[in-house]
């Protein structure tokens, strides 16, 4: 039962081969069976998916529903849930219950998913190792001392050992595309305003994108459809319809003209994965595409432009965890200050707190115009270079990450090599574009990611020639093994 596509198993909830409430079940014993190697999900709602799948086989034996009645999902533990702990991964929101919903957690309830749980996650979602969570590391289930990449690290392990056919993600420098690349699963982040905000826990505001995680473009089609959509509770919200991604997974890609990026290809890639992309693109080349060499030249401002703008824009955003109106608060207070200091000093982590430190100095008065407006500046050239690039090609490829998944531990103590493992995907969040990540290869046992980034709201496209590529080659298909 776990190892169908989602097709399949909606397909079977209406045959009557399984009801939801089986299908449920069914993941919920993996979860019980498996998790804790993974240590992916935070919160398990057994008892509540149990109900939700039993509404779901109603409204099924009623005729009613759609693709995702009945389907089981993962929720990254950043989207609000009503009466769900929702905890972001930090211990400031370990004893938050969201009174509502996120958009995106009542489109999928009103779609009949069946939330089996919330996953793990990057505190804040800063990070790019799952290291940094309250709850401690996710582990990669290609090599259960490797990590799975953050910060939806949780959500692309547990899509990856099949625990879930399918995870929510968000993505504000990667967060999607790196975990997908290094677990082996696909994984989309959507064009800024494509998925609604409006209950997703912000990091950096005008990078945050939230997106689906799963076994194949095909399923993360479904998923993204349901995902999507204008929300007048979101400002930056599109107003614009939804594209029927699934039934553009066959469009005509004949003369699809694929750029890779000159920059994407140099120092600090790893041979193997270079080389297993290589061969991806090949297979590209070889169903009709016209494959150039582009140039994005300021590729390598991203980093540094990001680790500017996502500080500055966190540390306004969790101004709001002060420990007066929700979240952590210390015990005993002596005073107000001393109630703020202690609550933000217990309850955020090492790495939040890195980042609320330069975000604040870099808005501070003396600097804003050396670090943020500057960083706004380089911005707009990294978009202007994309901007040219499309004016070329229709579709980029090029490597997700430099490295396939590296061991716990490695990278935790040095964030500047950490950061630097965003090199690919960051740039894509700066300029608002959509990008995802599809398994392309395998180097020592461990999976490689190719990204894929289309112009904007061309997600059809991208999820096509994702599609086209997994019709051909059997990546996608590969499981890690232990987890059977
Ligand atoms: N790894 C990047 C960071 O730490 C991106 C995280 C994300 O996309 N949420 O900020």
């Amino acid at each position: 039962m776990h190892q169908k596509k989602l097709a399949e198993l909606a397909a079977a909830l209406r045959a009557g081969d399984f009801t939801s409430e089986e299908l449920t079940r069914a993941f919920l014993e993996r979860i019980e069976r498996y998790d804790g190697q993974l240590n992916s999900v935070i919160t398990l709602t057994a008892e509540q998916a149990l109900q939700q799948a039993r509404a779901a086989d109603a409204r099924i034996a009623a005729g009613e529903g759609g693709p995702l009645t009945g389907i089981p999902f993962l929720h990254k533990d950043i989207f609000c849930t009503l009466g769900v702990r929702t905890s972001c991964g930090s211990r400031m929101l370990d004893n938050f219950e969201a009174p509502y919903d996120a958009t995106v957690s009542a489109r999928l309830r009103e779609a009949g998913a069946v939330m089996l749980g919330k996953t793990n996650m990057d505190e804040f979602a800063m990070g790019s190792s799952n290291e940094t969570s309250f709850y401690g590391p996710v582990r990669n289930p290609w090599d259960l001392e490797r990590v799975p990449g953050g910060s939806s690290g949780g959500s692309a392990a547990a899509v990856a050992a099949r625990l879930a056919p399918l995870a929510t993600g968000t993505d504000t420098g990667g967060s999607i595309r790196q975990p997908a690349a290094l677990c082996g699963i696909t994984g989309i982040k959507p064009t800024y305003g494509r998925v609604s905000r409006y209950g997703m826990i912000a990091f950096a505001s005008s990078l945050d994108q939230g997106g689906p995680l799963a076994s194949s473009a095909e399923d993360a089609a479904w998923l993204l459809q349901a995902m999507s959509g204008f929300d007048e509770r979101d400002s930056t919200s599109m107003e614009r319809p939804v594209d029927p991604y699934p039934e553009m997974l066959d469009m005509d890609l004949s003369g699809l003209r694929i750029g890779l990026p000159r920059e994407y290809f140099g120092e600090g890639l790893d041979a193997g994965v270079a080389a297993a992309v290589e061969a991806a693109v090949e297979a590209f080349r070889g169903l009709g595409a016209e494959v150039r060499d582009i140039s994005l030249p300021n590729a390598a401002l991203a980093v540094p432009a990001y680790y500017v703008v996502a500080p500055a824009e966190c540390s306004s955003n969790l101004s709001r965890m002060d420990g007066v109106r929700f979240g952590y608060r210390c015990e005993n207070p002596r005073d107000l200050e001393d109630l703020y200091v202690r609550s933000r000093g217990e309850g955020f982590g090492a790495e939040v707190k890195r980042r609320i430190l330069i975000g604040t100095y870099a808005l501070s008065a003396g600097y804003y115009d050396a670090y943020y407006l500057k960083a706004q500046q380089v911005r707009r050239l990294i978009r202007d270079d994309f901007t040219r690039a499309f004016g070329e090609v229709d579709l980029i490829m090029g490597p997700t990450s430099p490295t396939t998944a590296f061991r716990l531990g490695e990278k935790a103590d040095d964030p500047v090599t950490m950061y630097l493992s965003d090199i690919y995907t960051i740039a894509v969040n700066l300029a608002g574009l959509p990008g995802m990540s599809i398994p392309a290869g395998m180097v020592d046992g461990l999976p490689v990611g190719l990204q894929i980034i289309g112009n904007y709201f061309d997600e059809a496209r991208m999820l096509a020639a994702a599609h086209r590529y997994q019709q051909v080659t059997d990546w996608h298909r590969r499981r890690p093994p232990g987890f059977e």
